[in-house]
């Protein structure tokens, strides 16, 4: 028997559709088609079950979201080769064939496991990867690693993870077993992290919420009020530990003052309270001693009406004399008690005046300035000091760089000098917008700042305020209506190995001098 061509195997499949009455869909054309041919019988490819799974898989990070879509292509080209080897690498598992008839693209799919440690001698032409002692164990290391940053209280998950490390470190596992656990956790590792951002941005909900409430509590003072503000903006995502330490000084400095403000109101308020009693006290006693002396005075006048003599008046009169002197006495010490309280009155309120002048001192001391939000001096070296035990444990590049406002005196005496504060803090909010959030931004003295710039060398840091002054350009700042073109002229230095960061910022300094003397609007390096 000659075989049947192909067209002869597809006509034969349309008419046996046909006289079995089937409906032709590709699966029973398949079918018919394979039992024409004498193929054997493949199951039909699950295409909407595939796609219901390509669907409820998460794409939160870019690796998840490049699997998913090689997953979704191999689908829609119904390749079970490329199914696998796409829903293995998504579980983080390097396939241990290259997959035959993989769609394009797929091949793209970096093996997971460096071939130096990986790819054994033995079988290279077959390209399969030899999973040594040494990689699971470097597997459960990274597993392990990652268990702080998940704090999960799902005790299961926990205690699978844990046998997960521990299947791991055994002397030799079997790695089919190792694939699905790992597939397993991959899987519960996703949601965890779900889990853990989903929290994270909840706990910034929270504080948010929390500032806002301090903000309306502290009403009436606008140095608060500036720095409720300023915490809004440094606990807005992306959150760093660096953002969070920020965060924490700047909250206790509000905490600080609010306490202080508090206490002294407490006090002020039991002061004014025990002055009030024994004022009112004060007064009951006078009016209880003048009505003593009305009715002695009444008896007195009586006695006087009676008297038949002049020595029946005397000792009425010597009464009349003592009383008078008595009420008298009681007066004069009742005016001068309440001048004591009146001095009292007078030096609470100079107390109150000295404890305004204190706070603003304390204001002062803060290590922000209120205008820009920036840190001051004193914010400025504290940001030094951790930098450079930062510099000294990591040994990575530290640069500096010193930025001068152009022409600053020209736009207060033409827009006025609220319209400069303005300026000031439209530079810092775009500066702290541009710079990363590791970089620290200072305000050095009126229209000068100091920007730390960690893991930066002199070339990254040159190109960095390159950046901020593009930036400057296009946000435009607005003076009522008019737009203002804000430059600056910076020096950027980069601290030396020996050298002391104040000394790398005094080089910038000189650095940007040249800059102003090479016209202005440009970023020299030291
Ligand atoms: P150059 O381009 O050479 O830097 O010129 P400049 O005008 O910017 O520099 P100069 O040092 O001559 O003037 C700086 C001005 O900045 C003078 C001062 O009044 C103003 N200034 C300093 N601090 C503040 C501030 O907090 N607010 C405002 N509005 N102006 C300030
Ligand atoms: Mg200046
Ligand atoms: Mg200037």
């Amino acid at each position: 028997m000659t075989a049947k061509k192909p067209f002869e195997i597809a006509r034969d499949t349309l008419k046996q559709l046909t006289v079995r009455k089937l409906p032709p869909t590709p699966t029973n054309y398949q079918r018919v088609y394979s039992e024409i041919a004498g193929l054997p019988i493949e199951p039909p490819f699950p295409l909407d079950r595939l796609r219901d799974i390509a669907l409820s898989l998460p794409a939160k990070t870019p690796g998840q979201q490049k699997q998913k879509a090689l997953l979704e292509s191999a689908i829609g080209n119904l390749n079970w080769n490329g199914v696998k080897s796409a829903l293995m690498a998504y579980g983080g598992f390097t396939p241990a064939t290259s997959a035959p008839g993989s769609a394009p693209g797929e091949a793209e799919t970096k093996p997971l496991v460096e071939s130096k440690v990986a790819v054994t001698a033995a079988s290279p032409s077959a390209g399969t990867y030899a999973l040594t002692g040494e990689f699971f164990a470097l597997i459960a290391r990274l597993i392990e690693y990652t268990l702080p940053a998940l704090t999960s209280d799902d005790e299961r998950f926990l205690s699978q993870t844990q046998a997960l490390i521990a299947a791991l470190r055994e002397p030799s596992p079997d790695p089919t077993s190792v694939k699905l656990s790992l597939a397993n956790y991959t899987n519960r590792l996703s949601f965890a992290a779900e889990d853990q951002a989903e929290i994270k941005s909840m706990l910034l909900r929270l504080l948010h919420l929390i500032i806002d409430n301090i903000g309306q509590l502290s009403i009436d003072d606008s140095w608060l009020l500036g720095q409720v503000e300023a915490l809004k903006t440094v606990c807005a995502p992306p959150l760093t530990l660096r953002r969070l330490d920020d965060l924490e000084r700047r909250l206790k400095d509000v905490i600080f003052k609010q306490a202080q403000a508090k206490e002294r109101a407490t006090q002020v308020q039991e002061d004014m309270r025990r002055m009030l009693g024994a004022f009112v006290e004060r007064l009951g006693a006078m009016s209880t001693s003048t009505g003593v002396f009305h009715s002695q005075m009444e008896e007195n006048a009586k006695l006087i009406e009676q008297a038949k003599s002049l020595t029946d008046i005397a000792p009425v009169l010597k009464r009349v004399v003592s009383a008078t002197r008595d009420i008298a006495h009681e007066t004069l010490s009742a005016r001068d008690e309440l001048q004591g309280m009146r001095r009292k009155v007078e030096a609470t309120e100079a107390e109150l005046a000295k404890l305004h002048q204190e706070l603003d001192r304390i204001s002062a001391q803060a290590r922000h300035d209120p205008l820009t939000g920036a840190l001051n001096r004193q914010g400025l070296d504290e940001a030094i000091n951790r930098e450079v035990a930062n510099l000294r444990r990591k040994e990575a590049p530290l640069s500096v760089s010193l930025l001068d406002i152009d022409n600053f005196k020209k736009l207060n005496d033409s827009l006025g000098h609220a319209a400069g504060d303005e300026a000031l803090a439209h530079l810092a909010s775009v500066a702290r917008e541009v710079m990363r959030p590791q970089d620290t931004l200072a305000r050095y003295g009126g229209e000068e700042f100091v920007i730390l710039l960690p893991d930066t060398n002199l070339e990254q840091g040159i190109e960095a305020m390159t950046r901020l002054q593009r930036e400057l350009t296009k946000r435009f700042f607005l003076a009522g209506t008019e737009k203002v073109l804000i430059t600056f002229s910076a020096g950027v230095a980069q601290v030396a190995a020996d050298e002391e960061v104040p000394e790398a910022i005094r080089r910038a300094d000189q650095a940007m001098y040249l800059a102003k003397r090479a016209g202005k609007n440009r970023v020299c390096g030291a």
